[in-house]
């Protein structure tokens, strides 16, 4: 029998929830540390980076996407920030990007080109989607996760509905030792 992901998930939170596991997480939805988090939904930094800055539950908001990108002033992740900020007392934004990201270098036509061969839409269907969406740009990817990480706290810091004395900070883990390196102080430099 193939491996089921979905009924060992369940299975094992069946147990996690009778024996109470949960007990030591029980915390509120309003981050203690008032601080939000911006980083990327690579593998090895789900446990790492919480460690690596000492994080527990219910300290801080965490909003995770490939790349730790801010795509426009009303993407999701600005819209995940400023809820955070107005409505759950966060303070300040923590955008940390990674050595070695995936999104560097990617290429929406290469994605593209994998969708289609995977899809049973007619090619008239893609090339419209393609058009109306600016497909390619949206999936393309970054040249250096240090200008990522530049340009996403810049876009954020330009934002006109960031309360004034937000202060965010730009960083970049290392996702094998844990190593963070400062790129935008926001204690120092204001928006
Ligand atoms: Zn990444």
């Amino acid at each position: 029998m193939m491996a089921n992901l979905l009924d060992d998930i369940l299975r094992y939170n069946h147990t996690f929830v009778e024996e109470k596991g949960y007990e030591p997480y029980v915390t509120s939805k309003f981050p203690d540390k008032k601080a939000v988090i911006l980083t990327c939904m690579d593998t090895r930094l789900t446990e790492l980076l919480p460690k690596a800055i000492h994080l527990h539950n219910g300290e801080m908001k965490i909003i995770k996407n490939a790349g730790a990108v801010i795509t426009n002033p009303s993407d999701s992740v600005v819209r995940s920030i400023l809820v955070a900020l107005y409505e759950l007392t966060a303070e300040e934004v923590f955008i940390i990007g990674h050595h070695g990201c995936g999104m560097t270098g990617l290429t929406g036509d290469r994605i593209l080109e994998k969708a289609y061969k995977r899809s049973s839409e007619a090619e008239s269907i893609h090339e419209h989607f393609e058009k109306e969406n600016g497909a390619a740009e949206w999936l393309t990817g970054f040249e250096s996760e240090e200008e990522n990480i530049k340009e996403s706290v810049d876009a954020l810091r330009r934002h006109p509905l960031l309360p004034d004395d937000t202060r965010v900070h730009g960083l970049l883990i290392d996702p094998e030792t844990g190593k963070l390196d400062l790129v935008v102080d926001g204690n120092k430099e204001k928006a």
